[in-house]
């Protein structure tokens, strides 16, 4: 089952690719394993997925320590503050830096672990007011500050786009993402790249690879759906 839905989106993502002209292996399938077994994490895992995406910290890193080593876990939820400790170096990619004091926090932790922990900056690229995010017009203020920390390494952006039947309506969503990471790598920032792109769910991760996702973070469509939001 987990199997099959893996490999449907594998082909989706293939299709997306050869629509856009982009090679399939600059595209990263994170499996969204939040509120699901770890049994479903190693069909997942058993069908070649490596890189699992969860929204608490405690969960992931309990799942962290019980998946086999090879397997790597991104953070893509909101963060607090009093939990980045427990994260440094089992996460390895928190994708949900949307402010100073978080970066802050992260810096402090991971000089203490004696680690460079990687980051994205989350833009709210839609102004949902429910959703969590730096605006566009702030991004690159923020990016500028977050660089002069030394253990903490930006590399790129995430958006999550509104819920939406039709994912062809937020494909301005994900232009506006990616032209955000365009203008500001054009500024030529010391410690920071714009590699990743990190866009597209269920409902929109076609479109998002058309628009240049290198990430797109996947979890429905993979494991069904969640009780619990
Ligand atoms: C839950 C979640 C996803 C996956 O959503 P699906 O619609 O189930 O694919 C992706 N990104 C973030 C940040 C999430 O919290």
């Amino acid at each position: 089952m987990i199997k099959d839905n893996l490999n449907t989106i594998r082909e989706g993502i293939r299709e997306a690719c050869d629509k856009s002209g982009r090679d399939v292996n600059d595209v990263t399938l994170i499996a969204v394993s939040k509120f699901k077994p770890l049994e479903d994490l190693m069909e997942a895992y058993e069908a070649g997925v490596r890189d699992f995406g969860e929204n608490r910290v405690q969960e992931l890193v309990d799942k962290y320590e019980k998946m086999p080593k090879d397997a790597r876990f991104h953070m893509i939820g909101h963060l607090q503050k009093n939990k980045v400790k427990y994260l440094i170096g089992k996460a390895v990619l928190i994708h949900s830096v949307d402010n100073f004091e978080l970066a802050s926090v992260i810096q402090k932790e991971s000089e203490k672990a004696g680690v460079i922990t990687d980051i994205l900056i989350e833009v709210n690229v839609a102004k949902e007011d429910t959703k969590f995010g730096c605006f566009t017009e702030d991004a690159l203020s923020l990016v500028t500050k977050i660089s002069k920390l030394p253990n903490v390494r930006i590399k790129g952006l995430m958006t999550i786009a509104p819920y939406v039947e039709d994912g062809e309506e937020n494909r301005q969503h994900f232009v506006a993402l990616r032209q955000l990471g365009i203008d500001i790598d054009s500024q030529n920032i010391d410690n920071v790249s714009m590699d990743i792109y990190s866009m597209g769910m269920t409902c929109d991760y076609k479109v998002a690879v058309t628009e240049g996702a290198t990430m797109v973070r996947v979890g429905t469509a993979i494991f069904g759906e969640r009780n619990i939001i």
